[in-house]
């Protein structure tokens, strides 16, 4: 397919799970992707799925790294900010590490590469940013997730704030909020909390009122959607595909 065809791309946490799904997709309706992450060899498995896909390593919590990559590739129009990383607990479990960690990974990522990117967008007259934010955070309070909640919640003030600024100028932000979509870091989510893991991933599926997981590819669907010059009347939207789980 053409939905973004002629379009450049990037994509942080291209590794593993949502972010792998939505690049591919991305390069399937035609984008020219740059797919990053820390992981090399899982952006290496991952180029080798699709010609349209250029990986580079990428630490969204490194600025000098953030720089370098933007510096040499000046002219994105779909900036896909989808690290994360889920600290489990309640505010009397969370350290300061844990609560900076959160915050350095999910939330100071996006401004480090927003204020990059954003320059190139606007002298351009376009551009599509969407962040990566979750059911948990301002939608729905979720038993031990106080840091990552707190963090996902800045995303949608950071996404509103972006599009409020340059809603006129041809660039739009908008948010993605999923429910529990199956990923291999769910997996070892599910494996470090020990025990029964049958019971834990019976616990993630049970909380899902539609009964199962979501899927990285489900979510793609919605990035693909964003990214593209379908939702061109859509800016400073928060987009929730949960399975019904906020209903
Ligand atoms: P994931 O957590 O499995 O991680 C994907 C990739 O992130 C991995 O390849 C990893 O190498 C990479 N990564 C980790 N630290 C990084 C860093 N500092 N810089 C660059 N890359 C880094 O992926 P996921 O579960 O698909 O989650 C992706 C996003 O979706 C996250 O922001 C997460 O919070 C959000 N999310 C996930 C779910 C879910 O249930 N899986 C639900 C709601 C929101």
């Amino acid at each position: 397919n053409t939905r973004l065809a002629g379009k450049h791309a990037l994509v942080t946490a291209a590794g593993a799970g949502i972010g792998r799904a939505t690049a591919l997709a991305f390069a399937e309706a035609g984008a020219q992707v740059l797919a990053t992450d820390i992981d090399t060899a899982a952006l290496e498995s991952l180029a080798a799925t699709h010609p349209s896909i250029r990986t580079q390593r990428l630490d969204v919590t490194r600025t000098d790294e953030i720089d370098a990559l933007v510096a040499a590739n000046n002219s994105i129009d779909v900036l896909f900010n989808c690290a994360g990383f889920v600290h489990a607990g309640t505010i009397l479990d969370t350290d300061e590490q844990a609560w900076k960690r959160s915050f350095s990974i999910n939330v100071d990522s996006m401004f480090h590469l927003c204020k990059r990117v954003l320059p190139g967008m606007l002298e351009r007259g376009r551009g599509s940013i969407v962040n990566m934010s979750s059911v948990a955070s301002s939608i729905k309070g979720v038993p031990n997730r106080f840091a990552y909640s707190t963090t996902k919640a800045a995303v949608i003030g950071l996404t509103r704030s972006i599009a409020a600024d340059f809603v006129a100028r041809g660039v739009r932000c908008n948010a993605i909020c999923p429910g529990t979509v199956k990923t291999p870091s769910l997996g070892d989510r599910v494996r470090a909390l020990g025990g029964d893991e049958e019971a834990v991933w019976r616990s993630f599926i049970e909380r899902q009122p539609m009964g199962r997981l979501g899927t990285p590819e489900e979510i793609a669907a919605l990035a693909l959607y964003l990214a593209s010059d379908e939702s061109a009347f859509t800016t400073g939207t928060v987009h929730v595909v949960d399975g019904g789980w906020s209903n």
